[in-house]
């Protein structure tokens, strides 16, 4: 295999990253861009014996890196994030290659946002403070130790943004880490090797493999010497790797899949909810946050499908490279045949599309809204993750609270309404990790992040972030028995 391919005139290479140098594999796999079904080139196909290596180089690193000063981890964090951003060009130009997301996309938002994941956690790391307090004249010291080597797998829909939300706390805490990025997406985790060789991160501090979830994952998920794995992905995935992990009892974040409404009250800005209700269709509906039940007040349901039809028509869909384009392709052919299967099955049984239900030429899916669905169907249940929403109505407050919590997922809700205190009331009922209000997608890294029910385990962000990635320890201290003391 090549060591490395070029991608957008980037330089990328295509081999494990562990203990510092670059390993191959005997096997490869191809990565292809969903833009025009182009390969792209051979990507190391790792197993278990790369996940061995990893896990081994981890573990080494460990020790070392725990042991280095808060101080200089944040220097070496902002380090990366400078790197980012000299990047952010050639980063974005490959991301979009290889997941078909917006170029421009990635260059205002994603990628700025990414370096921002590590000086965020960098800066919050320097915050954390040590709790001390007294027990009869004992002290109680509760520390923040760095737990041990994390595992972190993530997904194509969002690929180096999502894997250095995991990666900036899991090294801020002191960790070290293994990334194993989805197959359909494996370049950009690479070029952040680079990247953080280059700030100084010592070797085996961060180890990259790739490969096939089904052929790698269950020798990293399993690994004794694990401590920690945070995974973004889907719902049948996260089983898999809680059923793996479960045999060391390896303490699990799982981000998931959702089925999120949006609530629209008669009494909204209609334009501000018909904007949210458009917003959906970013990334072409490949957003786990994407609210795809959109639930609208009787009296407004014509005027807004009127208004969202005017709206959505007008979203230019095509090469995610133009500036003027609103909507990609989607990841996969097999991703784009799970989508029309779902709208398929869904206007067999009754549904109705208001706009798309089709597919277009190459990897593309016509921005669709499906009205006419009960609330049982599946294309109401299950998530689609591509742009397909459906529209339902309600008749009162009551009504719409039970539609939104009536799935099986929590990962957020929005909600459009003028009434400040309907707001309190709703947002006090939604069963969410996320509930935003006449707004959409502001994520502060602050917050809590993560899912209730199906849509995830746990919560990241802020300090709930070194809650998962460090070993709390109280260290009780009597005042006497000193023999060196004064
Ligand atoms: P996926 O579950 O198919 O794959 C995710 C990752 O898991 C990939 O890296 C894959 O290689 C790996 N994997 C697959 N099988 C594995 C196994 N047995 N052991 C270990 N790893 C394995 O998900 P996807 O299709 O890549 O991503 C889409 C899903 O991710 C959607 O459900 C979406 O909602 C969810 N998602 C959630 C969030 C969130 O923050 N809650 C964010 C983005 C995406």
């Amino acid at each position: 295999m090549p060591e490395k391919i070029i991608v957008a005139g980037v330089p990328v290479d295509t081999r494990h990253f562990i203990g510092g140098r670059r390993v191959a594999s005997p096997d490869t796999f191809d990565d292809v861009s969903p833009i025009d079904g182009q390969v792209l080139g051979p990507i190391a196909r790792g197993g278990p014996a790369e996940a061995e290596a990893a896990i081994a180089a981890a573990r080494e690193a460990f020790p070392a890196w725990a042991a280095t000063p808060r101080a200089e981890r944040a220097r070496i964090l902002h380090a990366v994030a400078d790197g980012v951003e000299k990047r952010i060009e050639e980063l974005s130009a490959v991301e979009t290659h290889d997941n078909g997301a917006l170029l421009r996309s990635h260059r205002r938002g994603v990628m700025p946002r990414v370096a921002h994941n590590f000086r965020f956690f960098a800066d919050w790391l320097l915050t954390l403070g040590h709790d001390d307090f007294e027990t009869r004249g004992h002290t109680n010291h509760v520390s923040w130790d760095p737990a041990g080597p994390c595992v972190l797998i993530t997904p194509w829909n969002a690929p180096l943004m999502l894997a250095t939300w995991k990666v900036a706390p899991a090294l801020a805490a002191g960790n070290t880490v293994v990334l194993k990025p989805a197959e359909w997406s494996p370049l950009t985790a690479s070029l952040l090797a680079d990247i953080a060789t280059e700030a100084g991160l010592p070797a085996g501090v961060l180890n990259v493999v790739q490969g096939y979830g089904a052929e790698i994952g269950d020798a990293l998920t399993s690994h004794p010497d694990v401590r920690r794995i945070s995974f973004t992905g889907s719902v049948p995935t996260a089983t898999r790797i809680a059923a793996s992990a479960a045999a060391n009892l390896t303490p699990l974040s799982l981000e998931l899949g959702g089925k999120s409404p949006l609530l629209v009250f008669a009494d909204a800005d209609l334009d501000l909810a018909v904007d949210l209700a458009v917003e959906q269709y970013d990334n072409a509906g490949q957003v786990c946050l994407a609210a795809t039940r959109i639930l609208v007040e009787e009296s407004v349901a014509e005027e807004f499908t009127r208004r969202f039809e005017e709206k959505a028509s007008a979203l230019v869909q095509g090469d995610p490279r133009e500036e003027a384009t609103d909507l990609g392709p989607t990841i996969h052919t097999r991703q784009l045949e799970k989508i029309d299967g779902f709208v398929q099955r869904a206007l067999a049984a009754g549904a109705r599309a208001v706009i798309g239900g089709h597919r277009r030429d190459g990897q593309y899916y016509a921005p669709t809204l499906l009205t006419d669905v009960a609330q049982d169907s599946e294309i109401v249940q299950e998530e689609v993750f591509g742009p397909v929403l459906t529209l339902q109505t309600f008749a009162d407050e009551e009504e719409a609270v039970r539609l939104a919590n009536d799935t099986r997922f929590g990962l957020a809700a929005t909600l459009a309404t003028g009434d400040r205190e309907r707001a309190d009331r709703v947002t006090a009922r939604l069963i969410a990790g996320t509930v935003w209000v006449n707004c959409f997608f502001v994520r502060d890294l602050q917050a809590p992040f993560g899912g209730s029910r199906l849509s995830g385990v746990g919560r990241e962000g802020g300090t709930w972030s070194f809650d998962f990635y460090c070993d709390l320890k109280n260290t009780v201290t009597a005042p006497n028995g000193w023999n060196n003391h004064g």
